[in-house]
């Protein structure tokens, strides 16, 4: 067994932010699920893996295999060098939205959202269709700058975000001080969740795993299904093949095959065999029609071409509540999974 090295051992350590003890127990090392315990320059396993912690940020990304995203890799890089002069320093007021969510919005929101990019004066927070939270803990997976976590807190969770990004969770960090929520954020990836066994209440991912190989997607339902407790649930949105606007960009590409991160479609059937391999028991619903981010909650950021769009994909979606078929034609799905033993 591994003994912990008394905290002043570490006399570099005031030179960072120091970990919650909070956070440090959800956290394992990635390649082996074992403890992580703090040191100099960062986080250490049983086994010698070690991380970096940039500006409190534990990076927990496995460096050896191929990256999802290019953030990914750029996080790395960074983490090697120990340096972080390069990162841009943002001093945010108030009363102002965040530069990097400014920027990002079309990525992180979508298609929909593209006229809002420099332009927005508050934080699109979605409306997270989940029972209330009751302070259950909360996971989501490929979080980017934290709209539903966000969300999540909103509904009385106490929401854990992840994302290969740096830029994404130093952003991430910055609203949640900003809107005065807490959240713990992490850099990582979903095929290598460092986070303990049977821990999470609740998982959640948006936009995100439709983004990755099938391979690689599986691999991150095996990971989502490992931190969930018995019983508890996953919710995941996917693009659906048989969608009305997928097929369309499908064709627009030519039904080549996907690269990099382009949108990978599902077929239904497929879907509900993965995620019932994966995490348990699974049932298709509806998100949205028509497009892959319409959220009837964010009605008011949109303009009246878009507002219409959003209005017919609601009333399909609710209408497929009581016609299941029409679940299969959606362009987004969300999956809902429940761990059972
Ligand atoms: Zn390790």
């Amino acid at each position: 067994m591994s003994t912990r090295p008394a905290a002043n051992a570490l006399p570099h350590l005031e030179n960072r932010e120091r970990l919650s003890s909070q956070t440090l127990d959800m956290l394992v090392c990635p390649r082996d699920k074992q403890s992580l315990w703090e040191e100099t320059s960062g986080l250490i396993c049983p086994q010698g893996h070690r991380y970096a912690v940039i500006e409190g940020i534990p990076i927990l990304l496995v460096s050896e295999v191929e990256q999802t995203h290019i953030e990914a890799t750029r996080a790395l890089l960074l983490a090697e060098a120990q340096d972080v002069s390069s990162l841009p320093q943002f001093q945010v007021a108030e009363d102002e939205i965040d530069p990097f969510v400014q920027n990002a919005i079309g990525a992180t929101n979508g298609g929909l959202y593209q006229h809002l990019v420099g332009k927005l004066k508050e934080y699109p927070i979605p409306r997270l269709r989940l029972p209330q939270g009751n302070n259950r803990l909360f996971l989501e997976v490929g979080c980017n700058w934290g709209r539903w976590c966000l969300a999540a807190a909103a509904s009385g969770y106490r929401p854990v975000g992840i994302d290969p990004s740096l830029k994404a969770i130093r952003a991430a960090k910055r609203v949640a001080r900003q809107m005065g929520v807490e959240a713990t954020y992490v850099v990582g990836d979903s095929r290598f969740l460092p986070f303990r066994d049977v821990f999470f209440d609740q998982v959640f991912s948006y936009s995100v795993l439709q983004h990755l190989s099938k391979a690689n997607a599986r691999d991150s339902l095996a990971e989502m299904r490992r931190v969930l407790r018995a019983g508890a649930g996953a919710l995941v949105q996917m693009a659906n093949v048989f969608g009305v606007r997928c097929l369309y960009h499908q064709m627009r590409r030519g039904f080549r095959e996907t690269r990099d991160f382009e949108v990978r479609y599902w077929k239904p059937a497929e879907l509900l065999a993965a995620f019932t391999a994966g995490i348990g028991p699974s049932e298709l619903s509806a998100d949205g029609y028509f497009s892959l981010n319409a959220q009837a909650s964010d009605l008011r950021f949109l303009p009246a071409r878009y507002r219409a769009l959003v209005h017919v994909s609601e009333g399909l979606r609710k209408l497929s509540g009581s016609f299941p078929p029409l679940a299969k034609v959606a362009d987004s799905l969300y999956i809902s999974s429940r761990r059972t033993e």
